[in-house]
C-alpha cells in the first residue's frame, strides 16, 4: 500500500519536475504560475494534466491546440514514479524519502543538461551541502555508507581532477570540453559516493557518455556534443539501485 502512495507521490514530482525543467531555462516562476500549454500558451486544468493517465487518455495531444505533447512529460513522470517505488522497495523508509528527494532534483537535471546543455549551479550547491551534512551528522542515511573524511577527500580529489582535465583539454583543443557545471556536478556527487564508488560512477558515466555518442553519431555526421551532466546522473541512479 505505502508502495502505491510512493509510485503516485513519484508521477506527481515527475510531473513538477517537467515544470521546472521547461520554466528554469526561460527563467519563469516555477510555483506562482498555473500549467500552460508550450505550444498555445492556453491553461491546462487539472483534468487534463494528471501524471501518465491525462497523457494517454489524450493520446499524446493536447486539449486545446491538439498538437503533439512531447513524450519527455510522461517518460519524466513514469520514471520518478517507478524510482520512488524502487526506493521503497530497496531502502529503509527515511532513506527512501531521502533518495527520492534527490532523484526527483537530479532528473531536472539530467534533462535540462540533455535538452539545453546547461546544469544551473543551484543543482550541485544543493547536492553537496545536503551530502556533507547528512554524512557529517547522520551517516546510516547515506546510502553509500561513507565516512565525512572519505566524503570530503573525495570532494577535494574529484574537483582537482576534473578543474585539471577541464584546463588541459582547453590548452591542448583550444577550446571548451568540459563544462564547469561538470565539474561541480561531479564534484558535488562525490560527497555522497565517497572515493571508491566516486571512480565507479565515473567508469559507469563515461559508458553511458559513449555509448549514447555513438548512438547519435550513427544518424548525423556534424560533431556530437556528449551530454556528460546526463550521463553523470544516470549513473549516479544505477549506482545507488545496482
Ligand atoms: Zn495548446
Amino acid at each position: 500500500m505505502i508502495g502505491v502512495l510512493f509510485l503516485i507521490t513519484g508521477t506527481l514530482f515527475g510531473s513538477f519536475a517537467n515544470v521546472c525543467i521547461l520554466r528554469l531555462p526561460k527563467n519563469e516562476n516555477i510555483i506562482f504560475k498555473s500549467s500552460y500549454c508550450p505550444e498555445c500558451n492556453n491553461k491546462i486544468d487539472w483534468l487534463n494534466n494528471i501524471p501518465v493517465i491525462s497523457y494517454v487518455i489524450l493520446r499524446g495531444h493536447s486539449k486545446c491546440c491538439n498538437k503533439k505533447i512531447s513524450i519527455q512529460y510522461p517518460l519524466v513522470e513514469f520514471f520518478l514514479g517507478i524510482l520512488f517505488l524502487l526506493n521503497y522497495i530497496l531502502f529503509d523508509l527515511s532513506q527512501a524519502i531521502l533518495l527520492s528527494g534527490f532523484f526527483f532534483l537530479i532528473t531536472i537535471v539530467i534533462v535540462i543538461d540533455f535538452n539545453k546543455q546547461i546544469i544551473f549551479d543551484i543543482f550541485p550547491y544543493i547536492i553537496i551541502v545536503f551530502g556533507l551534512l547528512i554524512t557529517f551528522f547522520f551517516p546510516t542515511l547515506n546510502p553509500f555508507q561513507v565516512g565525512i573524511l572519505n566524503s570530503l577527500f573525495s570532494v577535494v580529489i574529484s574537483f582537482t581532477l576534473f578543474l585539471t582535465i577541464r584546463k588541459v583539454f582547453k590548452k591542448v583543443k583550444k577550446k571548451e570540453g568540459l563544462g564547469l557545471g561538470d565539474a561541480k556536478l561531479v564534484t558535488a556527487l562525490s560527497a555522497w559516493t565517497g572515493f571508491e564508488n566516486f571512480l565507479y560512477l565515473l567508469i559507469i558515466s563515461s559508458l553511458i557518455g559513449i555509448i549514447y555518442y555513438f548512438i547519435v553519431k550513427k544518424k548525423r555526421s556534424q560533431e556530437v556534443r556528449i551530454p556528460f551532466g546526463s550521463a553523470l546522473g544516470m549513473g549516479f541512479i544505477i549506482l545507488l539501485l545496482y
